[in-house]
């Protein structure tokens, strides 16, 4: 594996690999990496010839309110996860790098980027799709890997390349849980021992909501509540959203639509954790 640290050099180096009809996949992150990042990465290496990998934790997608100096950070430790996973070129740029200079030119997503995440955090996926379009022209053609842990980033981050028409295929990936169902996460390292004993209930509730649907409750408004319910007997966790949504568009879904997404935000302790799940309910023929 090679890391790279320059936008030329990896330009060049992926221009060789293109002349010699290599495909290219492409596996973006913010570091801190943990095996949700590393099956991105096999996923990639089994399916392309070359593996890029980026750890860049991008200034754009946080708040001024929000981590961006408390992000976690390991690079030697992410260099190795990322050789063991399959990955031949490790992007890691410095900031200056990738913002040479103050942004004056952002990329915006309407319509999908609008409720949940963006609704909590107004500019973060101004700032994820910004990001997302650099890595996207500065990688060319290719298989890029996103993962299902960040449902709604992935529709958004599909809708960016076919209305942006780049060479780009966006493929997901099923979200890689602890033991105890949580889902992994570079922010799981801010929880204390008793935060993440609380953690899993995310997922408990989600699993509890996608049960009721699966067993034949139609109602979203039903479920929501019962994912809100549950959430609510765990005192150190704090509700931001729980919504039973149209899988694909995220809105109310229509009574004929069968495939949903169940989505939810809470704080617990110092991290704001996201989960979701999918699940079939059964609609009139
Ligand atoms: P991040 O470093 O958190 O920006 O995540 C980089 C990529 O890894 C994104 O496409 C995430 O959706 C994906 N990812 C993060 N956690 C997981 C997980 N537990 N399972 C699958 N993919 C994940």
């Amino acid at each position: 594996m090679e890391i790279v640290t320059t936008i030329a050099h990896l330009r060049e180096l992926l221009h060789h690999y293109r002349c010699e009809d290599r495909s290219v996949g492409l596996v973006p992150t913010m570091g801190y990496l943990h095996v949700g990042h590393q099956s991105l990465m096999r996923r990639s290496a089994a399916e392309n010839e070359i593996t890029v990998s980026t750890v860049f934790v991008n200034p754009l997608q946080f708040a001024p309110d929000e981590d961006l100096a408390a992000y976690p950070r390991d690079p030697d430790g992410d260099a190795a996860k990322a050789e063991a996973s399959g990955t031949d070129l490790l992007f890691m740029p410095e900031h200056d790098e990738m913002y040479p200079t103050p942004v004056q030119t952002t990329v915006s997503v309407g319509g999908i980027a609008g409720p949940l995440e963006g609704r909590s955090r107004p500019t973060f996926f101004d700032g994820v799709a910004t990001v997302v379009a650099k890595l996207f022209a500065i990688a060319g053609p290719c298989r890029a890997y996103f993962g299902e842990k960040d449902w709604q980033q992935l529709l958004v981050v599909r809708r960016l390349a076919a209305d942006l028409s780049l060479p780009v295929d966006v493929i997901g990936c099923p979200i890689v849980r602890e033991p105890d169902g949580l889902a992994m996460s570079s922010r799981n390292a801010y929880l204390t021992a008793a935060d993440r004993d609380a953690a899993p209930v995310l997922h408990r509730a989600l699993r509890i909501g996608a049960q009721l649907l699966e067993s034949g409750e139609t109602d979203v408004e039903t479920v929501r509540r019962a994912i809100e319910a549950v959430v609510a007997e765990e005192p150190l966790a704090t509700l931001d959203y729980a919504a039973v949504v149209d899988a694909e568009t995220l809105v109310a879904p229509a009574p004929d639509v069968a495939e949903l997404r169940l989505l939810i935000a809470a704080q617990v302790g110092p991290a704001r954790l996201i989960d979701n799940i999918g699940a079939t309910r059964s609609v009139p023929a």
